[in-house]
């Protein structure tokens, strides 16, 4: 047995429990050692019997002294007997469990946890939780361990086998012996079954440490492999031809986009691949920087691939890539699953696409630039096949996930990393204001006004129950459309949402680009990277059913040139107000990100696959020391790691991932 068979492989679990246990995500021996406690239970205090006092819960130790089945004037048994400790008994019942009368045999030594009640007017022990002492006692007299449940599998189950299953374990040991932490197993023990509440938190430390360090680790191998790749061709950066490039813009960049684009092509001029994330707030210019790259791609004669997570970003990144490019004749194409284009049939130069591209597996020698847009909206997988479209592309992901520093060091410990911390001058932040019902008709005639008297466009997101584009959000916005048409007979509508084709989203976008519609009523499709500069506002329903980030990245559609926007949150939930009003007061997407920690825990918002986050089993993405203590460790173990043979071979079984880029 090791860490990676089956949990059925362990002595007393079948097939039957193997299924109930893989309802609580518990596969594998390791999975079953990882199933923690999610609380503690304090049943350390244990009385004599002639102590108990009425009311009072307690364990207490003895025999059984008798123990018979009675039957109740309503047809049901119950069992009744007494428990004696040498300083007294005790009545003690339980009710409908007449097995028990066999099972606990009469003067058999019992361990009992249970609250003194009255019995006929006699203190007993009624219901009490019991254990036949064998060495020791698990499920009382101790701090007990209280797990995530499932039909057939309860607490008490889990303890017994994880207790047994500590107790063969030998000591695999996969640390630096030279870190001041518990070992491996003793930290798994004492989780599991602490002495107090403070080793339970030291050792749940330890285990949190090990997924910090094994991910830093990893990310260490793969920046170090990563360094040692060498470029079959350099590129050379004409810093004129560039400078050219930039003043054909339609506005000079700012000094963070200046800053990040001068880290990006001093890694071009490299002879190993860049591999660079590139994170912004959104509208903080992203995409220009990306092109500048690719354009330093075309002057020597490679090819860009453009990654999109949806159809309608690679359909705008697409005309914003053609207009820049026009002056320059570069053949730029599309490819997303809608269309028949295929790569290989083209000369294009820079290439957009959606994963539709991915599931072409290709490799191309003269693709020397993959960008990723929205990184997080991709799945593990797919970065790594984005990274081997090329030979050794240069590759920048780029993302509006606000990711504190120390975050990304954890996650991406093997990216270098570029923030654009300011937008574009002359941004006015976003007017915000959290509406309750009993508003919604004056702001009705207030949108009114500015569409009509001031010509501005609207966005209008309707609530979604669960992901970004379920069938109820869509029935949602299919019924808004009709109801806001009544609302605003004098304006004009249009409606997106992820169920229609690729053609009709095109055309219902491309129509509200040209201003032929005032309001575009909406599904959460539109929070990823949509870049309509004239729309200055921004309506979203039901508020209170996303997350701030998630609202300040809606929120963040608007606000994109230098007219004023305003943003309204529509609510009829009175107590989720507080929240929702950071909005009015907080501009960044980092500020909110942080106040959502405090509504919402960190698990939400780094820990979610939303983001492309690891899932930890133990560790959380906010205890910063101990993410830079595991950081530090890594560094001083990737030189000897030949001293550490455990290691060395989670790495050779990849346990750990060294080959996944990004
Ligand atoms: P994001 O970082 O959210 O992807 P975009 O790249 O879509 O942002 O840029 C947002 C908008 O800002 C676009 O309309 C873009 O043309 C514009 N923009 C980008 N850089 C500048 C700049 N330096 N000055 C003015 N506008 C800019
Ligand atoms: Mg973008």
């Amino acid at each position: 047995m090791d860490l990676s068979s089956p949990v059925t492989t362990l002595p007393g679990i079948g097939g039957a429990l193997g299924k109930k246990l893989e309802k609580l995500g518990i596969k594998t021996v390791f999975d079953f050692l990882y199933h923690l406690p999610f609380r503690y239970e304090d049943r350390t205090f244990t009385s004599a019997v002639d102590r108990l006092q009425p009311g009072e819960t307690s364990t207490v130790i003895g025999k059984i002294t008798s123990l018979k089945n009675e039957f109740t004037h309503r047809g049901k048994f119950i069992q009744v007997g007494q428990v004696t400790d040498g300083t007294g008994s005790i009545n003690v019942i339980w009710f409908n469990q007449p097995y028990l009368v066999k099972s606990l045999a009469k003067n058999q030594g019992i361990a009992l946890w249970g609250k003194v009640d009255y019995y006929k007017n006699l203190p007993a022990l009624v219901s009490p939780d019991f254990e036949i002492p064998s060495g020791i006692l698990l499920h009382m007299g101790r701090i007990v361990p209280i797990y995530p449940e499932t039909a057939g599998i309860s607490s008490k189950w889990l303890r017994t086998k994880i207790h047994h299953l500590l107790s063969v374990m030998d000591t695999a040991e996969i640390l630096p012996p030279d870190i001041d932490m518990p070992g491996w197993l003793a930290a798994l023990k004492d989780v599991h079954f602490p002495q107090n509440l403070e080793t339970a938190r030291v050792a749940r430390n330890r285990l949190a440490f090990d997924e910090l360090f094994l991910l830093q680790l990893a990310s260490l191998i793969r920046k170090d492999i990563w360094e040692r790749t060498r470029l079959t061709h350099a590129f050379i950066v004409d810093q004129e031809k560039i400078l050219k490039f930039m003043n054909n813009l339609p506005f000079s960049l700012t000094a963070s986009q200046n800053r990040s684009l001068k880290e990006i092509l001093s890694d071009l001029s490299l002879s190993r691949p860049m591999n660079r994330l590139l994170e912004g707030d959104v509208g903080s210019g992203k995409t220009v920087v990306a092109a500048v790259a690719a354009y330093v791609a075309h002057l020597n004669g490679f090819r860009t691939v453009i990654l999109a997570p949806t159809q309608i970003l690679a359909e705008q990144h697409f005309q914003t890539f053609s207009a820049m490019f026009k002056p320059y004749g570069v053949d730029i194409g599309l490819i997303t699953g809608a269309s028949k284009l295929k790569i290989e049939n083209t000369k294009l130069k820079i290439v957009v696409g959606t994963h539709a591209l991915l599931s072409q597996n290709l490799n191309f020698s003269d693709v020397g630039l993959v960008v990723i847009d929205e990184q997080h909206r991709f799945g593990v997988m797919q970065r790594s096949r984005a990274a081997k479209i090329g030979e050794t592309p240069h590759t920048l992901t780029m993302t509006a996930t606000p990711i504190p520093r120390t975050v990304a060091l954890a996650m991406y410990g093997d990216l270098d990393l570029s923030v654009l911390d300011a937008k574009p001058a002359g941004r006015l932040p976003v007017k915000t204001w959290v509406v309750p019902e009993y508003k919604r008709e004056s702001s009705y005639k207030w949108l009114n006004d500015q569409m009509v008297k001031y010509a501005s466009q609207a966005f209008w997101v309707c609530p979604f129950i669960e992901d970004s584009d379920t069938l109820t959000s869509v029935k949602a916005a299919k019924a808004e459309f009709i109801h806001l048409q009544e609302i605003f007979p004098r304006l004009k509508l249009g409606l997106l949402h992820g169920k229609l084709k690729a053609a009709e989203k095109n055309d219902v976008l491309d129509k509200f680009r040209s201003k032929k519609l005032d309001i575009l009523v909406a599904t959460p499709v539109v929070e990823v990277g949509l870049d309509i500069p004239g729309a200055a506002l921004m309506i979203i329903e039901g508020a209170e059913r996303f997350g701030l980030a998630q609202l300040h990245q809606l929120r963040g559609r608007v606000g994109r040139s230098q007219i004023q926007s305003y943003c309204l949150l529509f609510t009829s939930d009175e107590t989720g107000i507080t929240r929702l009003k950071n909005l009015e007061h907080l501009d960044s997407g980092m500020e909110l990100a942080e106040a959502d920690l405090k509504y919402r825990g960190p698990g939400e918002i780094y820990g979610t696959a939303q983001h492309g986050f690891p899932d930890f089993k133990v560790a959380t993405y906010d205890d910063f020391s101990l993410i830079e203590k595991a950081r530090s460790v890594a560094q001083k173990t990737l030189p000897k790691l030949q001293e550490y043979p455990l290691l060395r071979q989670l790495i050779k079984e990849d346990k750990i991932h060294i080959i996944e880029p990004n």
